[in-house]
């Protein structure tokens, strides 16, 4: 087992600083990221939130997006963050199922309140993440 320190890290958004206990061969960055983490300002408490529906959003894409395309389940997931951060508005990518036939269109978009994850074919699975 690592033994741990005691070490002052610094909140990336507030720069408040705080005791944290690291591991002994932790990076001021990883110090600054476990100060970030207990921090109860608005931009820590922002990145936690973000944080939390990326999970979310992984949940969903598994359930909604997945069973009807592996491959867009893996480009859904790997660009959860350029959606949340308004880097890309939005992915839609257009599949038939080999079992069924059905053509379905699998949707992530960033909407006003949340993510918004959905495959379309003659109905609608639909989710939205906050
Ligand atoms: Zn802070």
């Amino acid at each position: 087992m690592k033994s741990t320190f005691e070490a002052v890290g610094f909140c990336k958004y507030c720069k408040e600083s705080r005791m944290v206990e690291a591991p002994e061969d932790a990076t001021q960055e990883q110090l600054d990221q476990l100060a970030t983490d207990e921090c109860t300002c608005q931009g820590a408490y922002a990145e936690r939130e973000r944080e939390q529906q990326h999970e979310y959003a992984v949940y969903e894409i598994e359930n909604i997006i997945k069973p009807r395309s592996e491959a867009a389940a893996v480009i859904f997931r790997d660009n959860i963050e350029n959606i949340q951060m308004g880097k890309i508005k939005q992915i839609t990518a257009t599949v038939i199922t080999p079992e069924s036939g059905d053509k379905w269109t699998l949707l992530i978009k960033r909407g006003k309140d949340g993510l918004t994850i959905s495959a379309k074919t003659t109905f609608e699975a639909k989710t939205e993440v906050f």
